[in-house]
């Protein structure tokens, strides 16, 4: 067991009080890291404002390098990296490696993003400009299913927009996080990215802070509206990426035995604990029948166990608390007798928190298992006839973060994504992200954006500056 230790101020520092982390394969301590406090949440939030004087001053280029500097120490690392982030997290070895290569490829296209000088005027009156300036100290916080993705999609566009950082991992997953600003110490310079670890309650001391500037946030929606809440004494920007219930529609023209892997896929990657994972499949009548045996088939051909063993393809559930709520959902499916096509016929015992695939088999529209996130690897299969009643029954949800349409008929698929209430659809693909590309939910899946130069504008105000031109001065 290893104890991994905070960045603050360019240096690798503890408290001497310890949180432990544990594999969720097989419930053994994999970690520690510090349990901080207000103490060493002011001394990071002091050196990130110390060095954010010097730090937006900075040019494009030496932002470029810093950031590239993060995305090769990733890249250099990355088998160390992607079996830590196993160990503390669940997913099988080669999605720990997507997520690894994924970041520090992220980090390595966004550092090329740039805001450039609009000018709004320009004539014998006026010269107007609109820049772009770096709101500050930036406070982030992320969740526990894409630790590294999401702790590198928080640090660089700070990086690059001026701003300096800090990072709050998730209590559940910090190791890998921590070992990367181990690798990035000397990469970035001393202050700019702190990285401190707590539990929960280090969350609000972070949104109220009276010295932090902004909060980028990834989670649950219930925490993003206490963020919300926290945020506005002072008035802080806020970026939300919050929960999501996605539907997948899949139109009659559809391929049953290409779209069924792919279908499976979109709900089970990383089991299921993924905000833009298909959460409700609507299949149409005629090819219903077809569709779900096809997936329910290829289910039994994967995998679930430890994420470390070759072959598996679905790990445990990333927490305890999560893993007993998936099983409050199958239980509640099976109190109201809903038919199982797979899963549900055993509890799950031993160590570690695995949930078997489970696919339901045309639930009602109303139950929990259909109308809640799940997070888990679960899928419900729902049966529709008109295109009208599957558009208002995929809308007919609190949250709005993507969706996907699967047909031959692409016109007739993006006719559909239109009336869609949701910030991503895609058709016959899932889970697509560009680190170009604004990503973001509509309705209670969030707020703001984060990715492409939307993403990047969060980090800044603009600043509109004129000059008049034919002034009696
Ligand atoms: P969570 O909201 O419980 O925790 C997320 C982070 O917030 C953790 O670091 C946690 O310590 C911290 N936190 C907890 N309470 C806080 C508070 N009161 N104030 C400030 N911070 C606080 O979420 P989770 O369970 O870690 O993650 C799962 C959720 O995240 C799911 O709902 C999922 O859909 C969502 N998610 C969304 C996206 C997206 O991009 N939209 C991506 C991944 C996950």
């Amino acid at each position: 067991m290893t104890d991994y230790k905070n960045l603050i101020d360019g240096e690798m520092v503890d408290n001497g009080e310890w949180l432990d982390v544990l594999n969720p394969a097989n419930e053994q301590v994999v970690g520690r890291v510090p349990a901080c406090g207000k103490d060493e949440l002011d001394r990071a939030v002091a050196a990130a404002r110390w060095a954010f004087k010097s730090w937006k001053k900075t040019s494009q280029e030496e932002r470029q390098q810093v950031v590239q500097g993060i995305a090769a120490a990733i890249k250099d690392n990355a088998d160390e990296l992607y079996r830590l982030l196993t160990s503390e997290q669940g997913k099988p070895h080669q999605q720990a490696q997507q997520e690894i290569y994924g970041a520090a490829g992220l980090a390595a296209a966004q550092s090329t993003l740039t805001l450039d000088d609009v000018i709004n005027q320009d004539d014998d009156t006026r010269l107007s400009r609109t820049r772009r300036v770096p709101v500050g100290v930036v406070g982030g916080i992320v969740p526990w299913n894409f630790p590294v993705m999401m702790a590198i999609q928080k640090i660089v566009p700070a990086l690059v927009a001026g701003c300096t950082i800090v990072l709050k991992p998730s209590p559940f997953t910090p190791l890998t996080t921590l070992r990367i600003a181990e690798l990035i110490k000397d990469v970035v310079p001393a202050g700019t990215v702190n990285i401190i670890t707590g539990e929960d309650h280090l969350g609000p001391m972070i949104t109220e802070h009276p010295d932090i500037d902004k909060i980028t946030f990834t989670g649950s929606t219930a925490t993003g509206k206490k963020i919300m809440e926290g945020a506005s004494g002072d008035l802080k920007r806020i970026t939300l990426e919050l929960g999501g219930n996605d539907a997948s529609i899949v139109l009659p023209d559809a391929d049953v035995d290409k779209v069924a892997e792919q279908l499976f896929w979109s709900s089970f990657s990383n089991a299921g604990q993924v905000c833009i994972a298909a959460k409700r499949v609507y299949i149409h009548k005629d090819i219903y029948d077809d569709l779900s045996k096809a997936i329910a088939e290829y289910a039994k051909t994967v995998v679930v166990g430890d994420g470390s063993q070759q072959g598996t393809g679905v790990g445990p559930i990333q927490n305890k608390k999560q893993y007993e709520r998936v099983l409050e959902l199958i239980q509640d499916a099976k109190d109201n007798g809903y038919k199982f096509l797979t899963g549900g016929d055993k509890d799950p015992s031993g160590t570690g928190y695995y949930v078997p695939i489970t696919i339901l088999d045309n639930p009602p529209e109303d139950a929990r298992i259909v109308a809640e996130e799940q997070f888990g690897p679960v899928m419900p299969l729902l049966k529709f006839d008109t295109i009208d009643e599957v558009i208002e029954r995929a809308n007919n949800s609190e949250y709005g973060l993507a969706g996907a349409v699967w047909t031959k008929d692409t016109d007739k698929g993006v006719e559909i994504a239109e009336q869609l209430e949701t910030g991503t659809v895609w058709i016959n693909e899932f889970m697509q992200l560009s680190p170009f590309t604004p990503f973001g939910g509509h309705k209670q899946s969030g707020f703001g954006a984060e990715y492409g130069v939307d993403g990047l504008k969060e980090f800044t105000y603009p600043q509109v500056i004129t000059v008049k031109r034919d002034a009696a001065v």
